[in-house]
């Protein structure tokens, strides 16, 4: 059978250039960096080489960026950091209602310290709007926190609008890159940006490391105590492997960034155009041009999403929905409900994340399979009898 992996925004395949220098920062050169003998030297050395590539790919320099296990923990350190080095400024933040729960959650820990939040709403179109961000600013406001790509509808935020209205404003600006590094350009100074969270296996690097970006000059009180490492703002003996392969996987993804988008719009462009033409009442959800090359999300009428994912399952098709089945929870995604998509469309709804393996063939193959297994759902569904009367109100592009 065809194996099609389709969830690059949930991991990636390490890439084999990046598992063969891991290997060698496992086997050979695995010295604590923090020695001063050759040992420690040489793994020294991997870890700034790997600083320099990771700061290559935002435009950052090499001493902005501070190695973390992975995007949760840089969001945290970014949230929490600047809420604790701004106390005496002020208690109010600015993040979207439909970041990733590695912003939101700290945002919610935040609340129940004292600390006031305003979770601004989001257009139909999975965008945020640069006045709601400007009229939610107030005098105690110390850090607006808006995520660059949105992971599960692949939406491109304004960043560079709120970026400038931050910096006149004095505001700490933190974005959430992990889905746009790699994918689209991304430069820390374009986007007037003063902390960016990345993480390496959303870009073909090895799971358990991140970055947080820390422009010169900004306030961040460190969240875990303990050695000098990073230069203390993020403790503990450093994961030589996961650091040189992020660096590898940075260096990688800038290579090939322009070739790989152009090449996967096309891909995601003929998906979501054989799937509409294909299948009635599916809509796509997230704006059709602000978004990022790899993403394709759809909500797919009278049918539940875990069932449709089930059956790609079986037929070799790996995606994601946006019923919450990962959280435990019953509840369709936040973010489809901070769209305004109505509860029972959110359900059937489909993610499908494009990545550097996939190939036209896998895109015919997918729109193959795909509309006999919504069709045989349908037929099996109760939800389907209310098929003449479309679920809830046009709120997404139809296209
Ligand atoms: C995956 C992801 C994260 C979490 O990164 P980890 O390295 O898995 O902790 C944070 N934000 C976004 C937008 C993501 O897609």
């Amino acid at each position: 059978m065809r194996k099609v992996y389709l969830d690059h925004s949930a991991t990636t395949p390490v890439h084999p250039e990046v598992a063969d220098l891991m290997m060698q920062y496992l086997t050979s050169t695995w010295g604590n960096p923090s020695s001063i003998h050759a040992f420690g030297r040489e793994a020294r050395k991997g870890v700034e080489e790997a600083r320099e590539r990771v700061a290559g790919l935002i435009g950052a320099k090499p001493e902005e960026i501070f190695f973390t296990s992975g995007g949760t923990e840089a969001d945290n350190m970014a949230v929490l950091g600047t809420a604790y080095a701004k106390q005496k400024k002020g208690n109010h933040i600015i993040a979207s209602s439909f970041e990733h729960h590695a912003v939101l959650d700290p945002c919610k820990f935040l609340e129940k310290q004292g600390y006031r939040v305003t979770f601004l709403p989001v257009t139909p179109e999975g965008l945020v709007r640069v006045e709601d961000v400007e009229a939610a600013i107030t005098d105690q406001t110390i850090l607006i926190t808006i995520m660059h790509v949105n992971n599960e509808v692949g939406t491109i935020q304004p960043i560079e609008e709120i970026g400038r209205l931050a910096k006149t404003r004095g505001i700490t600006f933190h974005t959430d890159a992990v889905q746009s590094a790699g994918k689209i350009p991304v430069d820390v100074n374009a986007l007037q940006v003063d902390l960016m969270t990345v993480s390496a296996h959303k870009i073909y690097g090895p799971k358990g490391i991140g970055c947080l970006y820390v422009r010169k000059g900004t306030r961040l009180e460190p969240i875990t105590h303990g050695g000098g490492q990073e230069r203390k703002r993020r403790p503990g003996t450093e994961n030589v492997p996961g650091m040189v392969g992020f660096g590898k996987a940075a260096e990688l993804a800038a290579r090939e960034l322009d070739s790989e988008s152009a090449r996967l719009t096309v891909l995601r462009d003929k998906l979501i155009d054989g799937l509409m033409n294909r299948v009635d009442h599916v809509r796509l959800n997230g704006h059709r041009t602000k978004r990022i090359p790899t993403n394709v999300n759809v909500s797919i009428e009278f049918v539940e999403g875990e069932s449709i994912l089930l059956s790609m399952d079986m037929h070799g098709i790996g995606a994601s929905s946006g019923s919450a089945c990962t959280s435990g929870s019953l509840d369709p995604s936040h973010v489809l409900l901070a769209m305004g998509i109505p509860y029972e469309v959110a359900h059937g709804s489909l993610r499908m994340t494009l990545g550097r393996d996939n190939t036209e063939e896998d895109v015919k193959y997918v729109l193959e399979v795909l509309p006999g297994i919504i069709e045989r759902l349908r037929a099996m569904s109760p939800l389907a009898q209310q098929k003449t009367a479309p679920v809830g109100k046009e709120c997404c592009t139809s296209v």
